[in-house]
Parts: C-alpha cells; sequence; structure tokens
C-alpha cells in the first residue's frame, strides 16, 4: 500500500476535528483527516445527533446532526481528504516527520499531527463472556462486514437498538434460525422496527427473547455452537447458533492515544495553552482530549485551539515564512482558498 504524505494529518472527524480542517485551510494548508467511525461527527452525530446545542456562538440553537452538517459545508473548500473506519494505532517520530500508521494497515507521512480525538476513539461495547476472542469475527461479530455469511444459518442477534434491529428486519428473510434476544422489553430502536419485528414474530419468522441477558458461549473447533441465555427471573436456556451478532451499542476508548509518547493527564493530553501544542513539538492536541489549567470540555474551547495550533502548525510545515493574521471579511488570500474571490465587494 502506498505511503499518504502530508503536511497535516487530523486525528479524529468530531466538530473540533472538522473545524481544525477550516483553520488550517484558512492558511492554506490542505489536510488528511481520519475516523475510526464510518461516518464523521464524533459525540454530536454518535451520542445526540437530535437534541439541540443552544451554545454554539451565533448559532441560537441547532441539534448535534445539524452542527456537523454546517461544519462540514464550511470545511468544504478546503477539500480534506477523508479516511474513515480507520483506527490511529501507531504514532511515531521520525526525521522530520510522523510515521502514522491505521488498524488497517495504512500508513501516512506526516509534518504536522492534530489530535482531536474527544474522549477516544468509539469501539463496540463487548459482553463479558469467556471464549469472545476465540469467535470474533468468524462466528461472533460487533458488526455486520459481509450479510452473505448468514444465509442459511442459525442466529442470535443480541440487543434492542436500531442496528440490533435493523439487521434482524434485513436477514430475517435470508437466515435459517433468527432469535433477538434484548436484556430489556422495551426498545431504543425506532417504534416502526419494532412493530414490523414484532410482526414477523407474529408469522413465526422470528424469535423475540425479552429480559434476558446472554450467559455463555458453546464453542467447539474454534467455532460457536451455542448461547446460554439467562433471564432476570433466573431461568436459563441454551439456544443452537452458527452466528451470534452484538449490538450493545459504543463506548468510547483512549486506547492507542495514551502511546504516542504525550503527556497524559487524567485522560486528557497536556498542551500549551499559546498554541495547542503538546510536549511533542508538531504534535498538537484540542478539542475535548486536550487539558490546560482551567480547561472547559465545550465545542467552542476547540473551535479556538484549532485556531492556535493552525498557525503554530504553518510556522511548522513552512518554516521561516511570518504568518501574519488576516481577517476573512477583507483578505484577498483567504477568498481566493473559500473560492468567495466574486464575492468580496458585495
Ligand atoms: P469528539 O466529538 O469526541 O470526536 C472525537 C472523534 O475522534 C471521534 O469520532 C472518535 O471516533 C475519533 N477518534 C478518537 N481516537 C481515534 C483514533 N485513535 N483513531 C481515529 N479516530 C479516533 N458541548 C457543547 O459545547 N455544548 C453542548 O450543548 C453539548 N452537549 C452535549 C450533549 C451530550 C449528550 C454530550 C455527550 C456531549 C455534549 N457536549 C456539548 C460536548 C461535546 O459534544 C464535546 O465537547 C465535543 O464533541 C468534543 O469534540 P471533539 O471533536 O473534541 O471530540
Amino acid at each position: 500500500m502506498s505511503i499518504i504524505q502530508t503536511d497535516a494529518l487530523i486525528v479524529g472527524a468530531g466538530p473540533c476535528g472538522i473545524f481544525q480542517i477550516f483553520e488550517l485551510g484558512l492558511l492554506g494548508v490542505k489536510a488528511d483527516i481520519i475516523d475510526s467511525l464510518p461516518t464523521v461527527g464524533g459525540q454530536c452525530t454518535e451520542l445526540y445527533p437530535d437534541k439541540p446545542i443552544y451554545d454554539i456562538p451565533a448559532v441560537p440553537i441547532c441539534t448535534g446532526q445539524e452542527l456537523i452538517d454546517s461544519l462540514m459545508k464550511q470545511a468544504a473548500p478546503f477539500g480534506a481528504t477523508f479516511h474513515l473506519g480507520e483506527e490511529v494505532i501507531e504514532v511515531a517520530k521520525q526525521e522530520g516527520y510522523f510515521r502514522v500508521v491505521t488498524n488497517n494497515a495504512k500508513e501516512f507521512h506526516a509534518k504536522t499531527i492534530f489530535v482531536a480525538g474527544g474522549v477516544g476513539s468509539f469501539q463496540p461495547r463487548k459482553p463479558r463472556l469467556d471464549g469472545i476472542d476465540e469467535i470474533e469475527d468468524s462466528s461472533l461479530h460487533f458488526k455486520v462486514k459481509n450479510p452473505k455469511i448468514f444465509a442459511g444459518q442459525k442466529l442470535i442477534i443480541a440487543g434492542g437498538g436500531d442496528s440490533a434491529l435493523d439487521w434482524a428486519l434485513a436477514l430475517a428473510d435470508s437466515v435459517a434460525e433468527l432469535t433477538l434476544v434484548h436484556r430489556r422489553d422495551d426498545y431504543r430502536a425506532a417504534p416502526a422496527s419494532v412493530a414490523q419485528l414484532k410482526a414477523l414474530e407474529a408469522a413465526g419468522k422470528v424469535r423475540i427473547i425479552e429480559n434476558t441477558n446472554l450467559a455463555g458461549l458453546g464453542i467447539a473447533d474454534g467455532k460457536l455452537q451455542s448461547v446460554a441465555l439467562k433471564s432476570k427471573a433466573g431461568e436459563e436456556q441454551t439456544l443452537e447458533a452458527d452466528h451470534l451478532l452484538v449490538f450493545f451499542g459504543l463506548a468510547p476508548k483512549l486506547g492507542p492515544i495514551a502511546e504516542w509518547g504525550l503527556t497524559i493527564e487524567k485522560k486528557a493530553i497536556e498542551v500549551d495553552t499559546s498554541n495547542s501544542q503538546t510536549n511533542v513539538p508538531g504534535i498538537f492536541a484540542l478539542g475535548d482530549i486536550s487539558t490546560y489549567p482551567g480547561k472547559k470540555k465545550l465545542i467552542l474551547s476547540g473551535f479556538h485551539e484549532a485556531a492556535l495550533a493552525a498557525f503554530a502548525a504553518k510556522a511548522i510545515i513552512e518554516p521561516g515564512k511570518k504568518v501574519h493574521l488576516q481577517y476573512t471579511t477583507t483578505s484577498p488570500t483567504m477568498h481566493k482558498r473559500l473560492g468567495v474571490e466574486g464575492d468580496i465587494q458585495k
């Protein structure tokens, strides 16, 4: 796989990482941006897409998703390259650049790095069951990579959210047997999906087991054979199964960020407040992942930190060149970069 060379590599495509694209773009720096999730937005889209935010300056109210959509629109003129579904696992300093490697073996050589990793990368919540490591990805899955592998198989889906129900509905026709196991009897999934699944149950196409937890895995020759269940009332049963799909939601983990040689204080990266730089020159941190005396974990703090980091990084990327402060209102250079040259006199 070819190595991607970049002046600026942003790790994390939450609101602050996306705004970092904009601040770098104003200074003429094109960025690459990576996120372990398949979509941009970080906590805003993952945890509260429909909830209102009231404290973004000059935006009296917007939802988490609307904020991300606006930030993406604002950053669009700067043509950043997005690498989604890639978790950065390794950062190492080399002579004149940083070598950055993802879980899919994508390799970047970056002059500067901006860690905007929020509360860490979102990972699937895993049940505490013996044998998970042995069968993960072969017969126990936390996401669906290839739905065809379930055709004609006995499938158990665990969970009560949208992912669990959407996949139950999508796979019901192609599997030999489908059971949905949910620890409660009310669902986080869309009511329409719940109604559809109950209709399939009434038609005998799906079995639904509520108020029940996963209790154990029966494994033979490295393959799932059965799943043990235990109800809240203490009743136990074992179901034969070829595959188990678990959708217990996502939880953030600081994970590999803790191993990049950065000074970490209470799960956050210490930075210099004058330029958002970490203890490693050329690596900046911003947004929820950064800390300094008086830090407030708010989106607006991350926006300011992104501006400081962009100026400091520009001086590293183009050493010796003076970085002037310019206003977007009046700077022809910035208008050119924003692609709004024709609007100058308006
Ligand atoms: P995040 O949004 O956490 O994004 C970080 C991204 O980095 C994630 O997408 C993650 O997958 C990715 N990542 C992490 N590690 C890696 C890695 N190793 N490789 C690749 N990708 C990685 N703030 C406000 O200002 N106002 C509000 O009203 C408000 N309301 C909130 C309501 C709720 C319910 C919650 C949970 C938070 C709220 N916040 C609010 C806080 C706000 O969402 C955060 O401050 C903000 O999301 C931080 O943005 P970020 O870009 O720093 O990080």
